[in-house]
């Protein structure tokens, strides 16, 4: 640190995204990306929209924020788009965040949360999963925070039905509850629709794990009119250009794609199936999921050993030094081939490990 940095940053430890190495020299399944390119459309979008960079993009995002309105079957007004879904979260920390509205959070959840939590000065509880790591959403009514769930959850994978976040919503009538839908289209069911009832509900999603534009950064926020506008003066405080033009346009045209990528992700759904069986197979216990990526624990090898040793032969997946969760690995679901090489990777390794006993 400088002798220049802020007091105030001084105790600051920032969130650790996934490693993103240059060279295409592993098998990469670490930070939940698409396997799959971009949709053809999203390509020629993008590539048309290069040519006026000379311009700022539109600050109201008015032809893509039209689009994602009549995906999500909203009006414009109760939809915001915005720099990557992590983008919202850290306004949504500044506009309904301080001393006197804490937030509460799952304690294994989306390593972001506290981060912003920190960042913002926004005092947080966390609230435990139950021991077969799920979230109890009875631990979540009538609580005297603001709710952030990630929905399905992260890096467990294991999902909530609609009935019980509308539990959690109405049994929280004057708290901000923000369900975080990162991963809702690899078989969760969206409470996207229950923000028309319900004017507490702020629902996040993103395009950047289902919609394979991890890279151009795209999220969304879908609530009441009076939230959206909440989080649009912010928006006008920090970066009124937040969505460049190249994204705006490959936001819009997958949209027009969307059928592309409903079938993308029906193929991870059933690969997920496959690898979470070959992976029962071989010892291990893997939480049910409902995202694309599964949450696994040898019964012979720790979460450390397994991520060293397949990042050693090429493979990349997630470890979480977290206490409760060392001895899991979180595993991104990638094409069938490559869910083929982790499988006979892991056969080796355990293999190896059998002989020198
Ligand atoms: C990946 C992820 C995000 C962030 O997504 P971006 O849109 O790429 O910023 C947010 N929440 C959860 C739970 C995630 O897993």
């Amino acid at each position: 640190m400088s002798r220049f940095l802020s007091e105030k940053y001084a105790s600051l430890v920032p969130y650790t995204p996934g490693e993103q190495p240059r060279d295409a020299q592993y098998i990469k399944l670490n930070t939940n990306e698409s396997p799959f390119p971009p949709s053809p459309g999203v390509v020629a979008a993008a590539e048309r929209e290069a040519r006026r960079v000379n311009l700022y993009s539109d600050p109201e995002c008015k032809l893509l924020k039209d689009a994602a309105a009549k995906l999500y079957g909203v009006e414009p007004q109760n939809v915001l788009p915005v720099n990557g879904s992590d983008e919202i979260l850290y306004f949504a920390f500044l506009a309904f965040g301080d001393e006197q509205n804490p937030f509460a959070f799952a304690d294994i959840s989306y390593g972001f949360y506290p981060v912003y939590a920190q960042f913002c000065k926004v005092p947080n509880r966390e609230i435990p999963l139950t021991s077969d790591f799920s979230i109890d959403y009875r631990d979540y009514l009538g609580l005297s925070e603001q709710i952030l769930i990630a929905n399905p959850n992260a890096p467990t994978g294991t999902c909530l039905p609609l009935w019980q976040i509308e539990e959690i919503v109405r049994a929280n009538p004057d708290r901000v509850v923000i369900i975080d839908e990162a991963y809702i289209d690899f078989g969760g069911e969206s409470c996207v629709p229950l923000t028309k009832r319900y004017d507490n509900l702020l629902v996040i999603q993103t395009f950047s794990k289902s919609r394979s534009l991890a890279g151009a950064r795209l999220g969304f926020g879908i609530g009441c009119e009076a939230l959206i506008r909440d989080l649009n003066t912010v928006k006008y405080s920090i970066n009124p250009y937040n969505v460049n033009r190249m994204t705006q346009a490959a936001g819009v045209a997958a949209i027009e794609d969307d059928a592309y990528y409903r079938e993308k992700a029906q193929t991870i759904m059933r690969v997920r199936e496959e690898t979470t069986e070959q992976l029962c197979a071989l010892g291990f216990t893997v939480l049910p999921s409902t995202a694309n990526f599964v949450f696994a624990k040898s019964d012979r090898l720790s979460g450390e050993e397994l991520y060293q040793s397949l990042k050693s032969r090429g493979v990349l997946v997630r470890h979480f030094t977290k206490e409760r969760i060392k001895d899991f690995c979180r595993i991104t679901i990638g094409t069938r081939e490559q869910m083929q090489t982790l499988i006979t990777t892991i056969q080796a390794i355990l293999a190896e490990k059998g002989s020198s006993r």
